[in-house]
């Protein structure tokens, strides 16, 4: 296709490192969604909204380090102060005073925090955040949302031809797959059949509390009241992964958004402020399984957890910079408005084309619906997500317009990620935007003709 000829014409230094990368690595890459067709992108700096390929050629970018950069890349000051601390010593095998400081501003804008334990990313998170609550209440049973991730562990991990359908992946235990409750996002009435058959046996909900992949297939916040409600009512844990939307939904996360108090939380990206890290946060009485002395005066017995990189001096250095930055700067406003500004004018651009596609989303994202089902009546200016459920909203395997549009954009200097979306930062700008926006006047108009 011309889409593809035009993107290997401009990306020789990128196929040659990914010819050697397919020897070296398992697809020849460190991420599943790192791989694409023709090959990915090898990167060799980024600053601000941009970043610039082996070969010189400039992008905006919207993956922001797979969310993790919402103040841009070499955010100056958070560079410095990784710089600082890399010259006073990496790792201490010790406590030490920037962690404090972490956790004490972790405690201050979280709602729900009324105490930390820092892990090295998401995935450890949830799975510690899991682990605690059935410990917590000693039920087995785990109740999670179809469609929504919460990183690759053993009891996350499921889906053989849909990654969330919830059949056992191959080298995952049948025994953990089938302690596994899967409901329907937006569903009430089957969400509380489910609690109906299941509730004595479940330890916790856990959700991504705006709705999967940063709000693709959104959540009705009516529905988490209702799951909130319903947890408490049986004594299920409500464990909100804001590993993407904490720090970036609000300051104090989707949770404070929402007005919505869970009894753990899971946080990673945007607190590590580009580095490895993650925390698990919440309920005292929870926490306080992880405290030799208050677990053994409640006769429980304390739950492990060991990690030679938990709250390493770096990745605590990055996160208070990062941190700092956002409570004292209006830095997540500015990116929820650039990010509005460039839904609208995507939506400009589809309805001058006349594709019959749509963007949408709230916060700093960005999804285009291509339509890959063929739904009757979808265009620019009328679409209401909510009016579609996750079958119509999830990408099908396959489905070629997602990946042609991704490519497409990378031939026009923009990398959004192939769902097809992605997340804006503060560093974003009026040049970045229009930029971005002629780039995809330029793709939505290759992907037409
Ligand atoms: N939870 C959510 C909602 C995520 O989006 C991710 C990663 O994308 C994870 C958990 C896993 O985090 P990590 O990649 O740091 O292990």
């Amino acid at each position: 296709s011309p889409i593809v000829a035009a993107f290997v014409a401009r990306t020789p230094g990128s196929a040659a490192a990914y010819a050697k990368a397919r020897e070296i690595f398992p697809g020849g890459v460190t991420h599943d969604t790192r791989y694409v067709r023709p090959h990915p992108l090898a990167i060799a700096r980024a600053a601000g909204a941009r970043k610039w390929d082996v070969d010189g050629n400039e992008y905006v970018d919207y993956f922001g380090g797979h969310g993790a950069l919402i103040l841009g890349h070499a955010h100056p000051e958070v560079a410095a102060r990784i710089a600082e601390q890399a010259a006073k010593g990496t790792h201490y095998g010790a406590s030490h005073p920037l962690e404090l400081r972490w956790g004490e501003l972790v405690r201050e804008l979280v709602p729900s925090a009324e105490m930390v334990r820092f892990t090295n990313s998401g995935t450890e998170a949830t799975l510690m955040a899991l682990r605690l609550a059935r410990a917590a209440t000693g039920r087995p049973k785990l109740l999670r949302l179809r469609g929504h991730f919460h990183g690759w562990h053993d009891h996350m991990a499921f889906g053989v031809t849909n990654h969330f359908d919830g059949t056992p992946t191959p080298g995952v235990l049948e025994g953990l797959a089938s302690n596994v409750v899967l409901a329907d996002p937006n569903d009430a009435a089957g969400l509380v059949a489910l609690l109906e058959e299941h509730g004595p046996e479940i330890a916790a909900a856990i959700l991504e509390p705006t709705g999967s992949t940063y709000g693709q297939v959104p959540l009705r916040p009516d529905f988490v009241r209702l799951l909130r409600e319903e947890t408490a009512k049986r004594g299920i844990l409500l464990i909100f992964d804001e590993v993407v939307t904490g720090f970036r939904v609000a300051l104090g996360g989707a949770q404070q958004a929402l007005g919505i108090r869970p009894d753990l939380t899971t946080l990673a990206k945007i607190l590590a402020g580009g580095l490895p890290g993650g925390a698990v946060v919440g309920r005292r009485d929870v926490m306080e399984l992880l405290d030799p002395e208050r677990a053994a005066a409640r006769g429980i017995e304390k739950i492990p957890h060991q990690g030679t990189f938990n709250a390493n001096p770096l990745s605590a250095a990055a996160g208070v910079a990062t941190l700092e930055i956002l409570k004292s700067t209006d830095a997540i406003a500015r990116a929820h408005a650039h990010a509005a500004q460039l839904r609208e004018g995507m939506n400009a651009v589809l309805a001058e084309a006349g594709v019959p596609w749509a963007v949408y989303g709230t916060h700093t994202g960005f999804h285009v619906f291509t339509n890959p089902r063929g739904l009757p009546g979808i265009g620019p200016r009328s679409f209401d997500p909510f009016a579609f459920g996750y079958e119509d909203l999830k990408v099908p395997r396959g489905a070629q317009a997602p990946t042609k549009l991704a490519l497409a954009m990378r031939v026009h200097g923009a990398d959004i990620m192939p769902w097809p979306g992605g997340t804006v930062s503060a560093a974003h700008g009026p040049a970045e935007l229009d930029r971005t926006l002629e780039a995809f006047r330029r793709s939505v108009r290759m992907l037409r003709d």
